[in-house]
């Protein structure tokens, strides 16, 4: 029996790499602008540290997990998200101690077991950015700023949309749990059974539940924002004032409060046309107390994920052609040998070079052609000869002759003008 890939975990395969290289290349490009440092823990790590870090009844926690144990009976777990992750490796290095502000990112494979569809797969990518040891509504918009400006970068700020909530602090939240309790109460017969139950514990995760019935039981539910406390309040003021401030367009949601247990205060979503139903690009918010719940210092953080799959279909199929020349040989020893020390010296002079060789002239042209080079190299008898070249430009189809003896020079410049 043939042995295929696990349901929703996909192989990316080399004609899909530009685009993802295009796409780290341009995350770590703007996140070094605003001064993010690249971070990388392993993917697998204990269960404990996503009981504690995301909450346990949110649905990635008690559905999505791949929780195993491993040989030595201890509880593991493929990360589902990575802030929790990267927050353990500032702890446990104690990197606040060596710098009270981190501003970090991690880019990554997480593991959820979800329905896949498409937008949503069980093995996804993010591109994961934590801001510590900043108590301020600037800090606050400067990450969302950033988000946006990747974004943006990538999709172009038309396609987007974000969206902005406040989720209140320990001293606010729990009046509007109460409020949010006895609303639920009142619908309990719509909502699923899931629901029914975190209505009493936990009942924010109620507006973020999929189920149909539940989303339409929770439409005139009270909102956070009337909750909030006056220190909350001015808080979340003062973060829209800095997104107008910094060009961000936003727009108000309050009833987005995000699938994971640890957020206080700002909150938000990034979403962009052109995906259907899963269209959120990008989430995140302020967490001020996860770090201490997960045993660090008493220092608040903000953070953000954006799924790097959704940008990869949304990103503009950008025809890459590759910089380079491609070297077609006439089939006889000599010339081939030539042809091998021609592309040996490209290389050494860091011009990407390939050849097809034990191929006719005519396939050795057509897979020229295929890969995209702009220039095609032509050896044959002649050349050898006459000690020169015959370049080929793939996009005019115009030929040249040069040099032998200048011909890694010229290659240059004729690439240089390929730009
Ligand atoms: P979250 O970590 O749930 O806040 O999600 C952050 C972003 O990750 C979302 O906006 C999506 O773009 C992406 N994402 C989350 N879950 C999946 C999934 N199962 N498959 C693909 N992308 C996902």
């Amino acid at each position: 029996m043939e042995i295929k890939a696990i349901r929703g975990m996909n192989d990316i395969l080399p004609d899909e790499m530009p685009r993802w290289r295009l796409l780290e290349e341009t995350t770590r490009e703007v996140f070094a602008r605003y001064g993010f440092s690249e971070v990388r823990p392993p993917v697998l790590e204990r269960t404990e540290l996503f009981f504690r870090g995301i909450g346990d009844e949110t649905d990635v926690v008690e559905k999505q997990m791949y929780t195993f144990t491993d040989k030595s009976g201890t509880s593991v777990t493929l990360r589902p998200e990575a802030t929790a992750c990267v927050l353990r490796a500032v702890i446990e290095h104690g990197l606040l101690n060596k710098d009270p502000i981190q501003k970090l990112y991690t880019l990554g494979p997480m593991f959820r077991y979800e329905r896949p569809q498409k937008g949503r797969y069980r093995q996804f990518h993010q591109i994961n950015a934590e801001r510590l040891g900043e108590e301020s509504p600037l800090a606050d918009a400067e990450t969302l700023a950033m988000a946006y400006d990747l974004a943006g970068t990538l999709l172009g700020r038309d396609s987007l949309s974000m969206e902005v909530n406040s989720l209140g602090c320990k001293e606010c939240r729990p009046g509007f749990k109460d409020a949010l309790r006895s609303f639920l109460v009142s619908r309990q017969e719509r909502l699923c059974e899931d629901c029914r139950r975190r209505m009493n514990t936990n009942p924010l995760r109620v507006l973020d539940c999929k189920v149909i019935s539940c989303k339409d039981a929770v439409q005139g539910a009270p909102v956070l924002e009337t909750f909030l406390c006056a220190g909350c309040s001015t808080y979340h003021e003062a973060v829209l004032a800095s997104l107008e401030a910094l060009g961000v367009s936003y727009s108000k949601n309050p009833l987005l409060v995000r699938g994971l247990d640890y957020y206080t205060r700002t909150t938000f979503e990034i979403t962009a046309s052109g995906l259907g139903s899963q269209n959120a690009v990008s989430g995140g918010g302020r967490y001020d107390d996860l770090l201490s719940i997960l045993g660090g210092p008493n220092v608040g953080g903000i953070g953000f994920a954006f799924g790097m799959e959704r940008l990869i279909l949304l990103m503009e199929e950008r025809q890459h052609p590759v910089k380079g020349c491609f070297v077609v040989a006439q089939a006889f020893p000599e010339v081939e040998t030539k042809a091998l020390s021609l592309i040996s010296e490209l290389r050494s002079a860091h011009i990407r070079a390939e050849a097809a060789f034990g191929k006719s002239f005519k396939a050795q042209m057509r897979r020229a052609d295929k890969a995209k080079y702009p220039l095609c190299i032509i050896l044959g008898e002649d050349e050898i000869q006459r000690n020169t070249l015959t370049v080929k430009d793939m996009a005019t189809a115009e030929q040249y002759t040069v040099e032998r003896a200048v011909a890694v020079h010229e290659l240059k410049a004729l690439l240089a003008g390929k730009e």
